[in-house]
């Protein structure tokens, strides 16, 4: 059973579009999303089909899941011309450095090399941003570290920025409702629901995400608030990919409260449709987004490449159209890619 715990769509704003849509929906990764939209204005104002900023534009889902998006991607890199990805999942890149001869080296937890590249792309702040040291209990930034070494003042001015990038968070309820209490929710005038700024104030949700599964069961997603998940940034939930990684103890008590009091700002919300018993046997979990939405300005595109150190920086926190979103993550690593070429990386 897959959820789409994260962004449950994505949505293209600017034109042109990225180059990579085109070979996304040729390859069936992708489709036209076909969900039903409303939005929440402030306590009870339904309006169906109205979108907020992240419905804007030509909307696409992932085929069998979000996830369908990244499998495309990864498919799409392998070329007969080129070696295809390698990837390795589980396995959190802990420290970075570059060895005499200019190879960047990624390791593992326990030191182990997972990999060498000549140059070494980000797509993510997490090793470059003081967070990890908060959320790892890291002594040091691990990019940081690497950079002190290498007198690259490009990537000193980028990853300075990145330090300053802020991020909103997001602590997400997930549910499970099986199909013998599936069917109001499956009869819902809607599949996603947004919530307006007076909305998110009143219920402490962002958004509600419907989604029915083929065989009767229906999973729903309620979406904090950036407030709310501010106020309970402490709840990891046992779903997190923090909790996963580190291996966390459940945190009993305090991520029940969290689930009970998006549970009833669910139910309450939706109290026309939706009644309490229905929520009885679904089991509920929480996931949390420590930093799921940067917030602008973002890193300029002018830092993106540091040719000096041979790293690239790509993904939703780069600025630009789509900041924030899957959109800018993928027009970024257009960008980067063809910057890259530019650099001479054949
Ligand atoms: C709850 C939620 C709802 C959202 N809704 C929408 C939406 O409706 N529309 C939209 O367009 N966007 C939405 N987004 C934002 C969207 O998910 C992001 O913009 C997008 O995923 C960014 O892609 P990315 O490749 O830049 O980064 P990511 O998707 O964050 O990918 C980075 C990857 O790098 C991995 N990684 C990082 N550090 C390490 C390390 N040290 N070792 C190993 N792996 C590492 C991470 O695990 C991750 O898989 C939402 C996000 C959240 C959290």
């Amino acid at each position: 059973m897959a959820i789409d715990h994260g962004a449950p769509l994505l949505n293209i704003t600017a034109e042109p579009a990225p180059a990579l849509l085109e070979p996304l929906l040729a390859g069936g990764w992708i489709a036209p999303w076909s969900g039903l939209m409303a939005l929440l204005e402030g306590e009870s104002k339904l309006h169906i089909g109205r979108p907020d900023m992240l419905g804007q534009g030509s909307l696409y889902g992932g085929v069998g899941g979000m996830d369908g998006l990244c499998r495309g991607l990864l498919q799409l890199a392998a070329r007969p011309s080129a070696p295809s990805v390698t990837s390795h999942y589980r396995t959190l890149v802990r420290f970075l450095d570059v060895a005499d001869t200019g190879t960047w080296r990624l390791r593992d937890r326990s030191g182990s090399l997972v990999g060498e590249a000549e140059w070494l792309v980000l797509s993510s702040t997490l090793l470059a941003h003081p967070r990890s040291r908060l959320l790892f209990d890291w002594p040091a930034v691990p990019m940081a570290e690497a950079a002190a070494k290498l007198g690259d003042l490009q990537l000193d001015h980028a990853l300075t920025t990145i330090a300053g990038i802020r991020a909103e968070a997001r602590s997400n309820l997930l549910l499970i409702v099986p199909e013998e209490d599936a069917s109001p929710w499956r009869a819902l005038p809607f599949t996603l629901v947004n919530f307006d700024a007076a909305a998110q104030q009143c219920w402490g949700l962002r958004r509600i995400s419907i989604q029915p599964l083929a065989d009767g069961r229906c999973t729903v997603v309620a979406h904090s608030s950036d407030a709310f998940a501010a106020d309970h940034l402490d709840v990891y939930g046992s779903r997190s990919a923090v909790a996963r990684l580190l291996a966390l103890p459940p945190e009993a008590g305090r991520e029940e409260q969290v689930i009970e009091a998006l549970s009833q700002a669910v139910l309450q919300c939706l109290a026309p449709w939706i009644d309490a018993g229905s929520l009885e046997r679904a089991a509920p979990q929480l996931m949390r987004w420590g930093a799921a939405f940067p917030v602008a300005p973002g890193l300029p595109q002018a830092l993106m490449l540091c040719p000096g150190s041979r790293v690239g920086f790509c993904g939703d926190f780069l600025a630009g159209p789509g900041f924030g979103r899957i959109e800018g993550a993928l027009r970024s690593a257009e960008l980067l890619a063809n910057a890259l070429l530019q650099a001479g990386l054949g």
